[in-house]
Formats: C-alpha cells, structure tokens, sequence
C-alpha cells in the first residue's frame, strides 16, 4: 500500500477513498468548496498580471495562476520572465489577498520561488521528474502534479507518491489531458481518469480545460463536466488580450468568458453538493463588467 492509499498494480480497486484536504493559503482543497484557479499563462507584465488578477478575482477565482518558469517546446518561444517575475508575484499577492501557483521547473528554484508562491505545479514534461519530486517532498508548500502526456493513471498516481513518502501531504493531481491520435483537440481531457482518481486514491484533483482540450470554446462544457466528474477545483488560463499573449494566446478566455464559466457553475455546484469558493471576504459576488477585454483597473 502507498501513502496515496493505492495498492501498485492493482489499480482497478474500486473502493470509494475519502479525500484528504489541505489549505493553499486561505484556500480549502478538497472539500466541500470548488476551487477555481484563473490567471495567464505566464506572468507577461507587472500590469499584465495586475490587471488579470484583479479581474479573475472578481469573477469567482480563489487561487491565482501565473507562470514564471515556463517549458516550452520551442527553445525560441518566451520562456517566462524567470526571477525577474517574483516581485510582480509578491506584490499581487498582497494587493489581492489570494494564493499564487506557478510551474517550478528545477529542484534549485523550491527555495526562491517558493517565498512567492503558496503552491507549486508540476509542469506535464516534468511529472516523470523524480529528483524534483523528492526535494518537492522535502519543502512544506501543497504541490500540483499535472499529468504527463502519455502516463498511465498508475504512473501518475505514483508521482504523488514521491512527493508524499519524502514527507509533503500537500498534494494535488492535475488532468490536463494527454496525448491520442485526435487533432481536432489539443488534447485529450480524460475526465474518466478524474473520477477513478476520486474513487480509488485520497489525493485532491484539479482540471485544466484549458491544455486539455487547446479550444476555447470547449473550456466551458469542460470546466462543468469536472465539476460533474468529481473534480475539487479547475486551473484556467485568462488573459485581457489573449491576441497579444506571449503564450498559449489561442486557448487563453477573455474575462468575460471566464465569467460565463464562474456564473453556471456557481448554478451547477450546489446540485453536485458543493458550493463556489469565493476569492475572500471582500470579493463575494462577481464585480466584472461583462465587456470582453476590458480592463478593471
Ligand atoms: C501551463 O500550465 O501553462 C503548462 C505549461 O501546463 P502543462 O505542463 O500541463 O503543459
Ligand atoms: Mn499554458
């Protein structure tokens, strides 16, 4: 048995395990309360950033996301801002109160991105990743494994089994879908493996409709069907002017389509027996105006 309470190789167990819950931040994962994650692809600007944080905030997200260390396919795609984006982080932390989660990309980055963010992701190219893993296990900050694109569930599970057996409970899987023969998408969201995950293992589990499926208008029917499946939170990529972004533009929502996804699900939850976790105190409600692209600064 491992720490994922998961007996290896013998994965098709069908006992129902309750999820263990931890906080990122002020946020509860995996409880009663949905978690929605919304923010950039990258952290492009310090307005950039502001401007998207301040908008995903008042349109029903409780944990931000801005990556800072990216891994692009191509050597000559923006790589992320690197350190030069850790101010930016610190101060939209504290101007919007809300948790911040970024890829971390290398073992030697758990000390310094980790005083800017409260949770850490593990990017799909790196699940596999085992030495990152282990110092992860060994650093006390909740950590999200994304799925890699061609793993098994048993393959997946077991990198959260590295996190934990180091000595980190705080851990979290990520279905950001994997790779089949289908085009039409950019990938394929397997939302059966997010209720196995749910019935099978104690672990918190996160959908990311957004790499997913890589289409914009499918992130919507997928963020409720997570939601339907099981799933404790959804991680979204949101940008003011997805035309100008430096990454993944393409599959990125305008806050008005974020907005859209917060409203029905707001609707969807409480029959599922959840409800919306909201931002903090000062931001129930949803205060966008509906306009796509606007700015509400
Ligand atoms: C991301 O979240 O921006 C990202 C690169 O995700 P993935 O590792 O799932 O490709
Ligand atoms: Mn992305």
């Amino acid at each position: 048995m491992t720490r994922t309470g998961i007996t290896t190789g013998n994965v098709a167990r069908t006992q129902s395990a309750k999820t263990r819950s931890f906080s990122i931040g002020s946020v509860q994962l995996g409880g009663s309360q949905f978690v929605v994650m919304a923010g950039p692809c990258s952290i492009e600007s310090r307005e950039q950033f502001i401007r998207v944080s301040q908008a995903v905030k008042g349109a029903g997200a409780a944990v931000l996301r801005g990556g800072i260390f990216k891994m692009r396919t191509h050597a000559k795609s923006f790589q992320g801002l690197g350190p030069a984006a850790f101010e930016i982080a610190r101060e939209v932390r504290s101007l919007t109160g809300m948790p911040l989660v970024s890829e971390i990309t290398d073992p030697r980055q758990v000390g310094p991105l980790g005083e800017v963010v409260e949770m850490f992701q593990v990017g799909a190219r790196n699940m596999h990743n085992y030495d990152l893993l282990k110092e992860l296990g060994r650093s006390k900050k909740p950590v999200l494994i994304k799925r890699g694109f061609s793993a098994l569930i048993e393959e997946w599970i077991a990198a959260a089994d590295y996190v934990r057996n180091a000595g980190n409970e705080s851990v979290a899987l990520c279905e950001r879908g994997i790779r089949t023969f289908e085009k039409y998408t950019r990938n394929t969201l397997d939302l059966s493996a997010v209720a196995y995950v749910k019935a099978n293992t104690d672990l918190p589990v996160i959908v990311d409709p957004s790499h997913g499926t890589g289409v914009k208008n499918l992130i919507k029917p997928m963020s409720l069907a997570a939601a339907a499946a099981g799933a404790d939170g959804i991680l979204l990529e949101v940008h003011d002017s997805p035309d100008e972004a430096l990454s993944d533009g393409a599959q990125a929502l305008t806050v008005s389509d974020f907005l859209d996804i917060t409203r029905d699900l707001d609707r969807l939850l409480p029959v599922l027996g959840k409800t919306l976790q909201k931002a903090n105190a000062q931001s129930v409600g949803f205060s966008v105006p509906l306009s796509t692209g606007e700015h509400v600064l």
